[in-house]
């Protein structure tokens, strides 16, 4: 299939990229992460995904949009899980642009985390794809995770310490007493 992948960071999009092309996929990335903050972490990630993609040669479309207002406004809305949010946003914005490219399906690097909520990432994935027509493929990447790990360092890519918003900032960082 001709599939959009939605990719966090660069180390995320290892193991993703090797298990979809060994799969016969035809692969192209796209970056849209307005949930990342604050901006020079945003920059940083982008900057090593884009050095990454160029040596393993995956065209990569990049959405700069920095939609911090956006992002919290959605992330504060009273009674809302924040990440599913936060999930919905970048997948709408991955299924636009993969319509608007002519693939068939679209991903999501966010599956190979052991530390993200991989059942909603997978609802809100086929929610998506449901209301826009297109086929959410769902791969449980998370095997791949360890020895994508060990590659990120052999390359010394930049490795972030927190998921991305300024919430999960506070959670990895600001311990209560
Ligand atoms: S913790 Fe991660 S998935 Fe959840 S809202 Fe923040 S950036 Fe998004």
């Amino acid at each position: 299939m001709n599939v959009l992948l939605h990719i966090c960071c660069g180390p995320c999009s290892i193991a993703p990229i090797q298990q979809l092309r060994e799969q016969g996929h035809q692969l192209q990335g796209y970056f849209f992460n307005p949930n990342i903050h604050p901006y020079k972490e945003f920059k940083r990630r982008l900057d090593t995904l884009q050095e990454y993609v160029a040596a393993i040669e995956l065209p990569l479309m990049v959405d700069q949009r920095y939609l911090l207002e956006e992002f919290l406004q959605r992330a504060m809305q009273t009674g809302c899980d924040r990440c599913e949010q936060c999930y919905e946003m970048r997948f709408l914005q991955t299924a636009i642009a993969a319509k608007e490219q002519g693939c068939e399906a679209f991903s999501t690097t966010l599956l190979v985390s052991p530390y993200q909520k991989h059942e909603l990432i997978r609802q809100v994935g086929e929610r998506v794809a449901e209301q826009t027509g297109l086929h959410f493929l769902y791969e449980d990447f998370r095997p791949g995770w360890k020895a994508a790990v060990e590659i990120s360092r052999q390359r010394e890519m930049y490795r972030q310490a927190y998921c991305g918003c300024i919430f999960s900032e506070k959670e990895r960082y600001c311990k209560a007493k």
